[in-house]
């Protein structure tokens, strides 16, 4: 043999960098399932038949053009059920010249495997994941010597390099971005396209059965897996949702509706994420869409922004400051998660929905994660560790370097500002205004103080009062700070004690 050649469960792409050049007469292809990636957090049970079948499905693919692949399966007895055991295994096994890999997106696996060339006694490359659209060179390049990085003149930077949304003098459509076109409330007729589904086939099947027995214990089951598993599958997604629902996912982007987290979100971050699809495509593909009149401007910029800015420009921040950003806490937050973030066990009408479409599916959308958890965790006061750790375990996307920005920094400013301008703290009437939660609440969005007042309206007070110094050196949160300071000191009172008051019953476990 001449060279092992590592693919990772999140390097399912015909075109990853280690798979260059391979020689199928000389080369093998090493994948393993094993325990350490499924449990150093308990990923929810449909991201691991997600990945598993996607990797069943994968070396099925090689196997066909003739390429060797040594597969470990997750039930083998000789599985050393971690990454470098397996690795080990193969080495002593075949005897290889040399390994190649492509740098794995956490830095976790990263720390472990830039020790294999002295560990394995052998040549290892470690070639860069050209699949970003942004090398971490160039990232780093850019970032340098920028007092303040933000996402908006990264993205103008990406738009022009690879031509996307560009005409001869400038941005199509005359401006960079349309965001102020994209914040309605939907209307309660509308009926979104539904996705199309993909059932599971006899791998999915048996993966489904051997992820249910071996991590029965994780959050979410695996019935009702339909996600796509190999690039073909992928590829019909995104056709669907570019002919069926790009077109209005520019208006109700923001919007929340109980029962339907979907509604005209792409959901391609699971496939995207494993390498099924190719990003420049996907920006491609819904560029396309304009030119062919398919989708308006406002719908077409909003979400090549989110793949081609937002997607590339965390990963960029994730390597930037790691390992430094996981240890983070610039609020100082402190307070364990309380049990209905796993129970959805709560009279917060939002939380509830927000937590039981995240069972159900491994999928929440973007505002259902900021605005309605997120921005709990963050008015809360709650450990970022905590949060942090449940957001890897929850979703069927979550992979560290994705994950970790939009939380940490996102959602609850535990970076201090490294990723967002200002903390995305908002009190029930952010939540009302942009879903139809509160209507069926238990809670009454309109009350601050009282048995039922919803809980966000004195959070958010408390949160304002709890950090006002930092909030009034704040252009953008100054205002809140001002109102707070010249607010009625019995008002302030009465809606601190209603903020301790719930945050104390949560602490014992009374159902909030
Ligand atoms: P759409 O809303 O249709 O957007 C299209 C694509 O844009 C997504 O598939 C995704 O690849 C990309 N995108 C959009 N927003 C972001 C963003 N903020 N950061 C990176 N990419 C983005 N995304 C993950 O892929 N994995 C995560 O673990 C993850 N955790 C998140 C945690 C929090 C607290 C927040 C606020 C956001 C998180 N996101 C994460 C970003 C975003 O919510 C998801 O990418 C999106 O909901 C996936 O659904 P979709 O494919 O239907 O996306
Ligand atoms: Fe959530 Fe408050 Fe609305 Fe209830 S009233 S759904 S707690 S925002």
């Amino acid at each position: 043999i001449r060279t092992l050649r590592l693919v990772l469960g999140d390097q399912l792409s015909d075109d990853l960098s280690a798979l260059e050049d391979l020689d199928p007469r000389r080369d093998v292809v090493l994948m393993a399932e094993v325990d350490d990636e499924c449990t150093y957090v308990k990923h929810h049970a449909k991201k691991i038949v997600l990945v598993l079948s996607a990797m069943r499905h994968f070396a099925a693919r090689l196997r066909e053009r003739g390429v060797r692949v040594r597969y470990t399966t997750l039930d083998d007895p000789d599985n050393t059920h971690s990454i470098e055991g397996e690795m080990e295994r193969a080495v002593a096994e075949l005897s290889p010249e040399r390994v190649i890999a492509t740098a794995p997106g956490e830095w976790r696996l990263m720390q472990i495997m830039s020790g294999w060339h002295d560990r394995l006694g052998l040549p290892v490359e470690i070639l860069d994941d050209a699949r970003f659209l942004c090398g971490l060179r160039e990232f780093r390049h850019w970032a340098d010597g920028r007092k303040q990085l933000r996402m908006e003149f990264f993205y103008r930077e990406m738009r022009k390099r690879y031509g996307i949304l560009m005409e001869d003098d400038g941005p199509t459509g005359e401006r960079w971005n349309f965001d102020r076109e994209n914040r309605k409330r939907m209307p309660g007729g509308i009926v979104p396209p539904q996705p199309p589904q993909f059932l599971p086939d006899e791998t999915t099947q048996a993966v489904m059965a051997l992820v249910a027995e071996r991590f029965a214990d994780h959050f979410g089951g695996v019935d009702g897996f339909d996600l796509p598993v190999t690039a073909e599958q992928a590829a019909l997604a995104l056709d669907h949702f570019i002919a069926e629902r790009l077109a209005d996912f520019g208006d109700w982007q923001d919007f929340m509706r109980t029962g339907d987290p979907v509604l005209f979100h792409a959901l391609i971050s699971t496939s995207l994420n494993c390498g099924l699809l190719n990003p420049l495509l996907v920006c491609r593909a819904a560029e396309k869409a304009y030119r062919d009149g398919v989708a308006p401007l406002n719908a077409v910029e909003g979400f090549v922004r989110q793949v081609l800015g937002w997607r590339e420009y965390v990963r960029g921040l994730y390597w930037l400051h790691m390992p430094d950003y996981a240890r983070r806490n610039a609020l100082g937050a402190t307070r364990g998660l309380p049990w209905f973030f796993w129970s959805g066990e709560t009279r917060m009408n939002c939380i509830g929905n927000v937590v039981r479409d995240t069972r159900d599916n491994a999928y929440a959308h973007h505002i259902q994660r900021l605005m309605v958890i997120g921005n709990f965790a963050l008015l809360a006061g709650l450990d970022p560790d905590a949060v942090d750790e449940w957001f890897l375990i929850v979703y069927a996307d979550a992979y560290q370097w994705v994950e970790m920005p939009n939380v940490r920094g996102m959602a609850l400013f535990a970076d201090g500002g490294i990723m967002a301008s200002k903390p995305y703290a908002a009190s029930g009437a952010y939540i009302d205004r942009m879903s139809d939660y509160c209507g069926e609440c238990r809670y009454s969005v309109r009350e601050s103080t009282g048995s039922r007042a919803c809980p966000f309206n004195a959070l958010y007070w408390d949160f304002v009062a709890r950090h006002a110094d930092r909030l009034t050196a704040n252009p953008r949160m100054s205002m809140p700070a001002r109102t707070w300071a010249r607010m009625d000191p019995a008002k302030q009172k009465a809606l601190r004690n209603q903020a301790v008051g719930f945050l104390d019953a949560m602490d014992r476990g009374e159902i909030v």
